[in-house]
């Protein structure tokens, strides 16, 4: 686990949403960067923190993995290093709800707020093979996407634009406002261009010039080895589109259904191999179906029932070419009926003091 995140906001794992913002708070007023005496890491570490545990998805991801799992960049290539390594999303508009009327004092007002696309939750189910080994998915998500004709400019293509007459081709609109700590100007997003800057002089014939088409699209899922039931991939920038802001990310839970022969403990895949009271006694050699072809084992002379044969490298792969080991749990397997000539044997066996 990287970071305790509640930790750095010293609340409980219990801790409500209301409590969490609260910790926030106290701690975004007392390190804010733009404040005297302010911390910059401090605040950025509690901001992380607060943008993972403030949402209920990435929240459970990180109670349960101890890490928010990103699938980043363009589909096809997938990326594990969870949150840490790409840096936090922070959503302005979470932080001016936190502020409430401060946001202007910390300068927060002057930058202006980003809309962002929704998210899209998707689910998949996987056979308990493709889950080891990982598999690549194709799905089709009917989702609000950036316009296909106009490449979302919003212009019919071949025609100008020509600048926003609302906001005067700056994209933004200010205001000026008063509290009792002064006078402060608070920005917004023009509404007319979406900051933009400029309007089209012919709206695009597709999307009536809102630069977004909803339509089907065909995303590739990268499923990686060695995920369980559960496990959420995210995948940044595949969810809906929105003018003039970020697009929104694809979560795809996994659902494992589960092996009748085979299941998952860690990186090592466990099985039970029925074998014979003779084989027990004196060793045998046998092939078995493992996942990934047949495996030939041989069964030494076992000691005592519920002995474990390790296979090694036909587990579940780790990465750099490395997989855990399969283990073989030997269940002793008595016959059903014993013939007189068995018995015959058995008794000699007996004498023999086996
Ligand atoms: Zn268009
Ligand atoms: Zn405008």
């Amino acid at each position: 686990m990287a970071k305790d995140y509640y930790q750095i906001l010293g609340v409980d794992k219990k801790a409500s949403k209301e409590d969490i913002k609260k910790a926030f708070r106290t701690l975004a007023h007392k390190y804010h960067p733009d404040k005297k005496g302010g911390d910059e890491a401090k605040f950025k570490e509690a901001s992380e923190a607060y943008s993972i545990l403030s949402d209920d998805k990435k929240r459970a991801q990180y109670d349960a993995y101890g890490q928010t799992f990103a699938q980043g960049g363009a589909p096809g290539g997938f990326d594990f290093s969870g949150f840490g390594a790409e840096g936090f999303e922070f959503n302005m508009d979470d932080l001016g709800d936190i502020f409430g009327g401060f946001s202007d004092i910390f300068g927060m007002g002057n930058r202006s707020r980003q809309a962002r696309g929704r998210d899209i939750s998707i689910d998949i189910e996987l056979s308990f093979r493709e889950s080891v080994f990982g598999v690549t998915r194709r799905v089709l998500i009917t989702k609000d996407s950036t316009c296909s004709r106009c490449s979302g400019s919003g212009a019919e293509p071949g025609t100008k634009t020509k600048q926003c007459p609302t906001c005067n081709g700056k994209g933004q609109i200010v205001e000026s406002r008063r509290s009792p700590f002064g006078t402060f100007s608070v920005s917004s997003t023009c509404t007319t261009c979406k900051g933009r800057r400029v309007i089209p002089e012919k709206p695009c014939s597709v999307c009536r010039g809102s630069g977004i088409e909803r339509r089907q699209e065909e995303i590739t899922v990268v499923v990686p080895p060695g995920l369980d039931d559960g496990q959420v991939i995210r995948m940044a920038a595949l969810g809906e589109a929105i003018s003039g802001g970020a697009t929104g990310d694809l979560y795809v839970k996994v659902h494992v259904r589960p092996d009748r022969r085979f299941r998952k403990e860690g990186y090592n895949i466990v099985m039970d191999l029925p074998i014979k009271v003779t084989d027990a006694l004196i060793g045998s050699s046998r092939t078995i179906e493992a996942l990934d072809g047949n495996v030939e084992i041989k069964i030494p002379p076992l000691r005592s029932t519920d002995e474990i044969l390790r296979i090694k490298g036909k587990g579940v792969p780790v990465g750099q070419g490395k997989r855990g080991d399969l283990l073989i749990r030997v269940r002793l397997e008595f016959p059903q009926k014993v013939s007189s000539e068995a018995k015959t044997l058995l008794e000699k066996l007996r004498k023999e003091g086996v």
